[in-house]
């Protein structure tokens, strides 16, 4: 066992980084900063055809703006590096040879169209085709080829690959700190290839030996990687790094809103929430994928929801900050089962986290929006409206549609609103709204005194009626804050000629 808790978030460029990966990164800085342990960023490009430009800084972006830091990393460097997998190319042969001479592994030379002829052939008799213990003797590789023979093609440059020679039917145990003890025949298990021909190790062989090297702790890492666990626990047996191996944990899938399986694009297409970090643009084929950031998710809350998706702290409390987290984090309370991803609960936990904002920032956040509009305000106007109005809002992006009428008078009037409000004699009362408006001052006090206790209620009129119409003179509809914080936050002279034109435009009925 390592001493010093150290664990790595090790994704590999392939493309925008999925929510599942920012999650697995969360735990990973979370378990760290609780231990006092070490984050390290490592980028895992072994596979060349799969590179994607950009897609290492979309992670860097995306980590960073989250609040997810590294003590190491392809970004930051540090003691074990280099921490990107293609700078380390020449170390891993090495590691390779060692397992070629201690006879952990071989060589293998069978053509990818000699491996798809045996593929067909077990086909035919329904079978599935596994390079293994039971079919490694009739293939082209060195353990069934002469000496010379290898040695022949070898230095005449013909293309081969490294496997790993898994013993036969030996029980391999992996112990995961979620799953407990998972055992394995290693008669199921495939002869993986942890070197290609191109020169380049596989995830495999790259991984053990970066962990090892970079004396990784703690394994914590999605769900999908644990069939290959076995395969790890026998690499580090086969190198003599068993006293040193990392504890594993492998978390829960995070599954589709509904149904089964695992949380994909498509299910954020179709319901509308976004299943990546930050916006992305495909530079191959110009697919653009949406962002949480974009969308209008503030960090903190994104944080909060995806810590609850596999996770519990042991009672019912939803919202915890960072720090919070770090203080309750546990892998004992991680969950074996898939978390089931709940747009409501995102929504939820934004409009929360919203509330924190300041108006000053929510100001900010809003201007773009009321510049689009044509709208000028002050700054100190716009952060009262927005302090008003907050708690009605789950996303900055909602304040417009949400808020528009402190910024601008209404343009038409809901036609279901006058039908149901504007009953005959209202102009009148609402005469008498301006008259109030114009000889009361201008404050909430006087205001309900004048208007709601003296004019409606001392004269058993229909408060709903005429506060109603009051707001859809104002607003153009019947929603909005209370009437006279509205009034007095627009202000008098406002209020007043937006009565005023109700009257003119509406009329008598
Ligand atoms: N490069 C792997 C990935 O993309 C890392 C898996 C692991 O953490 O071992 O997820």
């Amino acid at each position: 066992m390592n001493n010093e808790i150290r664990v790595r978030f090790a994704p590999s460029p392939t493309g925008p980084l999925h929510i599942g990966g920012v999650r697995t990164a969360l735990y990973n800085y979370l378990f760290a900063r609780q231990k006092g342990g070490k984050m390290i960023l490592r980028i895992e490009d072994t596979d060349q055809t799969r590179f994607v430009p950009g897609a290492e800084q979309y992670i860097i972006e995306a980590l960073t703006w989250l609040g997810i830091e590294f003590d190491e990393g392809v970004h930051i460097g540090g003691p074990y590096g280099p921490y990107r997998q293609s700078e380390r190319k020449p170390l891993y042969r090495e590691y390779a040879d060692q397992l070629l001479r201690d006879g952990h592994a071989y060589y293998a030379f069978d053509t990818p169209e000699e491996l798809d002829a045996r593929r067909k052939e077990c086909e035919t008799r329904k079978e599935v085709f596994q390079y293994d213990c039971t079919t490694r003797t009739s293939m082209r590789n060195s353990l069934t080829l002469p000496a010379d023979e290898v040695k022949r093609l070898i230095d005449s440059g013909t293309p081969y690959v490294v496997r790993f020679m898994f013993p036969d039917d030996t029980e391999i145990t992996v112990d995961d700190l979620i799953r407990g003890r998972v055992t394995m025949n290693s008669r199921l298990l495939d002869d993986k290839v942890l070197f290609k021909s191109d020169g380049m190790p596989t995830y495999h062989l790259a991984n053990i030996v970066d962990d090892h090297l970079m004396k990784i702790s703690h394994v914590i890492r999605g769900e999908e990687w644990l069939p290959s666990a076995p395969l790890h626990v026998m690499l580090y047996k086969a190198f003599g790094w068993q006293d040193t191996m990392p504890q594993f944990a492998h978390l829960p899938l995070l599954l589709k809103p509904e149904g089964n399986g695992k949380l994909s694009k498509r299910d954020g297409d179709r319901l509308g929430f976004p299943v990546f970090p930050l916006d992305w643009t495909d530079p191959k084929t110009g697919e653009q994928s949406s962002g949480y950031r974009e969308r209008g998710y503030l960090p903190e809350a994104v944080v909060n929801m995806l810590a609850l998706l596999g996770w519990n702290p042991g009672d019912d409390r939803e919202m915890m900050s960072m720090n919070d987290l770090i203080q309750l984090f546990s892998i004992d309370h991680i969950s074996k089962s898939g978390a089931r991803f709940n747009v409501e609960k995102a929504r939820w936990f934004n409009h929360e986290y919203l509330q924190k904002v300041s108006d000053t920032e929510l100001a900010r956040l809003f201007e773009p929006q009321l510049q689009a509009h044509g709208v000028g305000a002050s700054p100190d106007y716009v952060a009262t409206v927005c302090g008003l109005m907050k708690e009605r809002i789950s996303f900055p992006s909602e304040l417009w549609d949400t808020c528009h009428y402190f910024f601008v008078a209404p343009d038409s009037y809901d036609p279901a609103a006058i039908k149901k409000r504007w009953k005959p004699g209202m102009t009148t009362h609402m005469q008498k709204v301006i008259d109030i408006l114009q000889s009361v001052p201008f404050e909430h006090d006087a205001i309900h005194h004048a208007l709601i206790d003296e004019y409606i209620t001392a004269n058993g009129y229909n408060i709903g009626q005429i506060m109603n119409s009051l707001r859809l003179a104002v607003v153009g509809t019947t929603v909005g804050p209370d009437m006279i914080t509205l009034m007095l936050t627009i202000g008098k002279e406002e209020t007043i000629s937006r009565v005023r034109r109700a009257i003119d435009t509406i009329g008598e009925v």
